[in-house]
């Protein structure tokens, strides 16, 4: 849409309001709103002023005005509010200089994009997320608590603490890890998913499959159809904000952390991904491993052996550490392979079709700012094609035959945030390439980071009271 057809579409459908959205550092939507008064041609040149200075990531107090400049091709009617509003996601403009802000993450995507262009390698990526996630009755937590409780209540699963609902029914639940997937009315929560699908479709968005997942707590999966780097992480935003509402309104509360349940699977945020030249596939072969190119293996490659730094951006939270362990089809090893999902990148073998051809890099999760992650990968995986660099023979045999002593040698994912940050620290000149990523930039993600490390260091964690009460 241009300008003009998103204002005479906002009038067609008596939109009364205009809701400007971005993204800050962490890959939190940031709002503020316009009468429909002021949405005019001048808005998408000139854009519309804030005060950065208060949000994650961004300036400092003294350099605190920004611009924000509306993107019409991101305009939809928003699902969700009563007062009809307008969404349109924005890209951050610094006044002074009138260029984009350098940590705007959007900013960083379209580099991306363009980085991609100019090395002649192919001339589009495509992007699909498989964006997993909980859905509670409630969670409670004591934000100001030194002793930092929460309590998780389930309609579904074994977490049900049936002390604050009335007591639960404990029929039809899913049996420990047998979510994945059973009708009603073991699966209790298809109406609501129906509910987030029709509203992610009246977003815009083109959803490919809904379904329970593994989590026998309630826990969800809706996919959507790939499309290109930025397109696809904005998407991914509506997407999140779309689930959190549409729940939020029913009176759940769905939640995107990793691991918010011990000893069940954690949410994931898959990333399929393919690299093609107008419209040929570059990744496909019928010669290679899985039907792969040298292209696609070299990228690969770059994925692989930059896995821990790219994680530092696409596994950004302490609690992503606790989902990449063994045992709940989260990726462990920083290997390939077409049938093991303990491998860090997976081949998919669903079809013969070379426009089906793409990998699955599993490690990330959804907690992740998608703009910075995905970024980070293509920036990986254009490092392992321009330097031919090969990965790691395909891990196709079965782990548990495999003897102790093998298993301990495969190179892993890492263990923590910290270690995922150091790798950052020391592994980040892929990222500079094009000037995609600025220093500056992960300067500041590194410190935002490493703060978060310290803060929850520094707590007493719940098990401690378990294991050392009676010390
Ligand atoms: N929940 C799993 C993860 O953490 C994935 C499950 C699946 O999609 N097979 O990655
Ligand atoms: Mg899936
Ligand atoms: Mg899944
Ligand atoms: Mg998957």
């Amino acid at each position: 849409m241009t300008p003009k057809e998103v204002i005479a579409r906002a009038h067609e459908a008596g939109v009364a309001i205009v809701d400007l959205r971005f993204v800050d550092l962490l890959g939190t939507w940031q709002h503020f709103s316009i009468p429909v008064s002021e949405l005019s041609e001048k808005l998408f040149l000139e854009g519309a002023g804030f005060d950065g200075s208060s949000i994650r990531g961004f300036q400092h107090i003294h350099e605190s005005d920004m611009i924000l400049i509306p993107d019409p091709s991101t305009a939809v009617v928003d699902p969700l509010l009563k007062v009809p509003t307008m969404s349109i996601t924005c890209s951050v403009y610094d006044p002074v200089t009138g260029q984009p802000y350098s940590r705007d993450p959007r900013y960083v995507a379209q580099k991306a994009e363009n980085y991609l262009r100019e090395t002649g390698i192919a001339t589009v990526s495509y992007w699909g997320p498989e964006a997993e996630f909980y859905i509670f009755n409630s969670i409670r937590f004591d934000q100001d608590s030194h002793y930092g409780f929460y309590f998780i209540d389930s309609e579904e699963g074994i977490w049900n603490s049936g002390n604050d609902g009335g007591v639960p029914n404990l029929g039809y639940r899913p049996r420990f890890k047998e979510g994945y997937f059973p009708v009603p009315p073991t699966d209790k929560l298809q109406d609501l998913r129906s509910e987030i699908v029709q509203n992610l479709i009246a977003a815009g968005i083109d959803v490919e499959v809904h379904h329970h997942e593994v989590g026998t707590a309630g826990q969800a999966e809706i996919d959507m159809a790939f499309k290109s780097l930025t397109r696809m992480a904005d998407q991914l935003m509506m997407y999140k904000y779309v689930v959190k509402n549409t729940c939020y309104q029913k009176g759940y509360v769905a939640t995107f952390m990793p691991k918010p349940i011990f000893g069940d699977n954690g949410s994931g945020m898959h990333v399929h991904q393919s690299l093609w030249k107008e419209d040929q596939n570059l990744f496909f072969s019928p010669e290679g491993y899985a039907g792969l190119s040298d292209l696609a293996r070299w990228y690969i490659g770059g994925i692989l052996l930059h896995s821990p730094s790219i994680l530092a951006f696409a596994a950004p939270t302490t609690n992503s550490y606790r989902r990449l362990v063994p045992g709940f089809e989260a990726p462990v090893y920083l290997m390939y392979s077409k049938r093991n999902r303990s491998a860090c990148v997976r081949i998919p073998m669903y079809s013969n079709n070379p426009k089906a051809k793409r990998i699955e890099y599993r490690a990330p999760d959804p907690s992740c700012n998608p703009y910075l992650a995905f970024a980070a990968m293509l920036m990986a995986g254009l490092d392992g094609i321009k330097n031919k660099i090969e990965p790691p023979a395909p891990m196709d045999q079965d782990l548990y035959e495999l003897p102790e002593e093998a298993i301990t040698k495969l190179p892993s994912a890492p263990s923590s945030l910290a270690e995922s940050l150091s790798a950052l620290e020391n592994d980040h000149d892929y990222l500079l390439q094009g000037d995609v990523f600025t220093k500056d930039l992960i300067e500041t993600w590194l410190s935002i980071k490493k703060k978060e490390v310290s803060e929850i260091n520094r707590r007493p964690h719940p098990y401690e009271f378990f294991m050392y009460h009676d010390a």
